[in-house]
């Protein structure tokens, strides 16, 4: 049993903070939350005195990318160093996640489902991790393995990481049953282009037709799988709400046709703004990706305040991997800047990822019953979100009612 008592409890619903909280945890789970001065504790329970910090439940990163490390090719097509150094370098990436206060992580293309049962099996420290294997797109879509010079990778497919390829309406079908075979817990799909997409493939540059993605809409869910959609803009970021996925990725150019935003209420279909990235690419060498990602700067924005307004979720992702893996809460003051408040932009990034990952009745708040997932961090993170990105003030992280990070 522990009791994590004195602090002050953020719980991720969205209610008020609550001074002077006191969260027990037994056998992985909430068993109590209360108030410090109402209870005595049984003598064997570890007290752990949380006066002047923040408890908050662990948070998710619902769009990372652990298993990637830059945007260069040979390291994307695995040629840049052996696979055995590449797997340790995601390994560490994950350990460090969780150190940073992430027990869950929703991966959007890029690793396979061993590192998640690796972490089950407790070989790493890590988040709870749900991965959509390999991004599954046309020929010619973001999960084409294609070089500047047009020439298709050559090297093999690892069969944990099966091609995301999918040639017409049928074969969508074989792919999506592909990707649960290979273990993946949600489907990633791309119906643009995207910043850092190849020359003559930009954000406004659809890739599947209505009927492909309305097919692999279909198939995903009949497999009992979410399917999260990259989509900047034009008629692929249409085909995709309209092809009723559950979350748009990116989502830049929603402000762009007035009709996208009521669809996405009326559908219940999340965004994923990942404003991090563009942070990262408007720094670009690549001039068609610093052009691109400041075409859509305003529009991005705009996009999240008429979502916020018309009662769409937006939670927060990342898509760390390609800029590396930055502190995961840099998502939360970007948030902020585009017009959430900080204790929404804490529920993005807690309750609200939860429910679009679908487990929500597990994790995302501290509350009776759940899961013992929890951050401790020195500090308000209301008056500065700013502290949930500094290592020296999140001092400890439990998962699953095990204390993870002590400092
Ligand atoms: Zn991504």
């Amino acid at each position: 049993m522990k009791v994590l008592k004195g602090g002050t409890l953020i719980d991720g619903t969205g209610a008020a903070p609550v001074r002077d909280a006191a969260v027990v945890l037994r056998d992985g789970r909430i068993e109590t939350v209360t108030t410090a001065t109402a209870n005595s504790w049984p003598k064997d329970a570890e007290v752990i005195d949380c006066s002047g910090k923040t408890i908050l439940p662990g948070l998710i990163d619902a769009h990372d990318h652990m298993a990637l490390h830059g945007y260069d090719l040979a390291g994307r097509w695995g040629l840049a160093e052996p696979a055995s150094t590449r797997n340790l370098r995601t390994a560490q990436a994950i350990t460090g996640t969780l150190a940073r206060g992430y027990t869950a992580v929703r991966d959007a293309g890029g690793l396979d489902a061993g590192f998640r049962i690796a972490v089950e099996e407790g070989l790493i420290r890590g988040p709870r991790l749900y991965t959509a294997v390999t991004i599954i797109s046309p020929i010619g879509g973001i999960g084409d393995r294609v070089s500047p010079s047009g020439h298709e990778c050559i090297i093999p497919h690892d069969p944990a990481l099966p091609n995301g390829v999918a040639r017409g309406v049928e074969d969508v079908r074989n792919v999506v049953r592909t990707m649960v075979r290979a273990g993946a817990d949600v489907i990633k799909c791309a119906s643009t282009g995207g910043a850092s997409s190849r020359k003559g493939h930009g954000p406004s540059d659809a890739a599947f037709t209505l009927e492909e993605l309305k097919t692999l809409v279909d198939e995903s869910h009949a497999q009992g799988r979410k399917v999260m959609c990259h989509a900047l803009g034009g008629r692929g970021l249409r085909n995709a709400l309209e092809a009723g996925v559950d979350s748009i990725e990116h989502g830049c150019y929603l402000d762009e046709d007035s009709e996208l935003i009521p669809m996405m209420r009326e559908k219940n279909i999340a965004l994923v703004p990942t404003l991090l990235v563009y942070e990262y690419h408007r720094e670009s060498k690549s001039p068609w990706v610093k052009e691109r990602s400041y075409a859509l700067q305003s529009h991005h924005i705009e996009s999240i305040a008429r979502a916020m307004a018309a009662g769409v979720r937006v939670v927060a992702g990342t898509d760390a991997g390609g800029h590396g893996h930055p502190p995961n809460a840099g998502e939360l003051p970007l948030l902020v800047k585009a017009g959430l408040k900080p204790l929404q932009a804490i529920q993005a990034a807690t309750s609200w990822a939860a429910e679009l990952i679908g487990v929500e009745t597990e994790i995302g708040t501290v509350e009776k019953g759940k899961m013992a997932d929890l951050v401790v961090v020195d500090g308000d993170p209301l008056a500065d979100l700013g502290i949930l990105t500094d290592l020296n003030r999140i001092t400890l992280v439990i998962k699953d009612g095990v204390t993870e990070v002590k400092r």
